[in-house]
């Protein structure tokens, strides 16, 4: 079972639920297989998150979720089955008795059987809901099944099957939150908040970006996470304008900012947590100008949240507040409202405000319904974080080059608004330099 994860009723209750939604239908989801660090080596092992979603399964599977009535009807999984020898290298597996005794499956086999039952299932079906597999090979398996059944069909009177992307099927679902997920997001929230605050207490000038990194991925791991939801970005003075920064190899030199986007992953829950702190103990003037801009922008954007409010509202309260600021500190000029229009901002603000958060950190769901963003609903989870970045060559007075800032929280959609679950973790200008001024508090780094 999932290290911390929900228990087998929480997967059966999920499959009880979509499998009303599978009238003559079936869902298939390909295994994920495993990536290659290496030569013979792999990466560890994240099963698909759709599979994990359903079965709590962790180890390289197939999934197959029907309802149609005939044989072998239900919950099947095919799975690696035991092998002494392989086992003897990487461990026990959970094999096929274990794939139905402990993760409830109605039938299990070998994954070298996936093909055969397929197309033995797809005979009793109208519409296949497949989740795309990851390469031209796996999907070509697939539709070598639909192919064969299809081929029957003319004679049986039967119309082909229908493919549906089982994308938005599995993406409806894991965007309304169920009370288990979201308490393991609360756990999860919790952990990369306080490694985040011990942070701000033990940061000091001298340190390398990678220390920053293993301080936090230590945090997490240590406190129950599988470790970082993500690759930890650690990005101090200029390279925090690099949006996706994860080479975290620069010495921290006192007078700069570090921006720190790091969070844990909880029993297959994601955090998604970035702050912007001072290496010395304060923000510089121009620093502290712009920090407050990003975070009156936050907190703009965070008042919006609430059931039928979108996600386009909240970037626009965000794009509001930073424009109206960037106006005001001479960065843009010109009306606010035509620096909107002209989307100028752009070039301090280039991405959206906002994704859903879950099992995946860019968690699935459609963000709109049509040409409209959709409602937010009760149970839906996102982030709000926005930011600027100000380039070391941007023609902008010289006090605000070669800064980015970005403060992002977690925001769960409740009945009458919203929970911040990262609240934990200041961002507060002041509240982070009276703990950058807190004394004995021993870091784990080594300067
Ligand atoms: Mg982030
Ligand atoms: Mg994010």
């Amino acid at each position: 079972m999932t290290l911390n994860g929900p228990e087998p009723a929480a997967h059966a209750a999920r499959r009880a639920q979509l499998k009303e939604r599978l009238e003559r239908a079936l869902l298939f989801i390909p295994e994920l297989p495993q990536s290659v660090y290496s030569n013979d080596v792999h990466y560890p092992y994240r099963p698909d998150s759709n599979v994990r979603y359903l079965s709590g399964f962790e180890e390289p599977a197939a999934l197959l979720l029907s309802n149609h009535g005939k044989d072998e009807d239900g919950f099947t999984l095919f799975v690696q089955p035991r092998d002494e020898q392989s086992e003897t290298w990487t461990g026990k597996r959970p094999g096929i008795e274990d794939a139905a005794r402990v993760y409830g499956a109605d039938y299990t086999y070998p994954l070298d059987q996936t093909h055969d039952k397929l197309v033995a299932h797809l005979r009793h079906v109208e519409t296949l809901y497949y989740a795309y597999g990851q390469t031209a090979a796996v999907n070509q398996h697939v539709l070598e099944a639909v192919q064969t059944v299809n081929r029957e069909r003319p004679r049986a009177g039967r119309p082909p099957l229908a493919i549906a992307d089982a994308a938005h099927l599995l993406g409806e679902m894991r965007l309304r939150k169920r009370p288990e997920e979201i308490e393991l997001m609360r756990k999860a929230a919790s952990i990369t908040a306080a490694a985040h605050v011990r942070l701000m207490e033990t940061l000091a000038p001298g340190q390398f970006e990678y220390q920053v990194q293993a301080d936090l991925d230590h945090a997490f791991r240590i406190a129950g996470c599988a470790g970082p939801a993500y690759g930890t970005i650690a990005a101090g003075g200029a390279n925090a304008t690099v949006l996706h920064y994860t080479r975290n190899e620069a010495k921290l030199a006192e007078g700069d900012l570090l921006l720190t986007d790091a969070a844990g992953e909880y029993g297959g829950y994601c955090a998604d947590l970035t702050r912007t702190i001072p290496v010395g103990k304060s923000y510089s003037g121009p620093q502290a100008a712009l920090y407050d801009l990003v975070l009156e922008a936050q907190q703009a954007a965070i008042a919006t949240v609430r059931p039928g409010a979108s996600v386009e509202e909240v970037h626009k309260a965000a794009v509001a507040v930073l424009c109206g600021g960037l106006v005001d500190l001479g960065l843009l000029e010109g009306g606010v409202d035509e620096r909107i229009e002209d989307e100028s901002y752009k070039r301090f603000y280039v991405h959206n405000t906002s994704h859903w958060l879950g099992m995946d950190v860019h968690d699935s769901g459609a963000y709109r319904i049509g040409d409209k963003s959709r409602p937010l609903e009760p149970g839906f989870v996102l982030t709000v974080e926005p930011g600027l970045y100000v380039r070391e060559d941007a023609e902008v007075d010289e006090s605000y080059r070669g800064t980015g800032i970005r403060i992002e929280d977690d925001v769960l959609v409740t009945e009458d608004g919203h929970e911040v679950l990262t609240s934990e973790a200041p961002k507060a200008r002041a509240e982070i330099e009276a703990l950058r001024r807190k004394k004995g508090v021993k870091s784990r780094l080594s300067t």
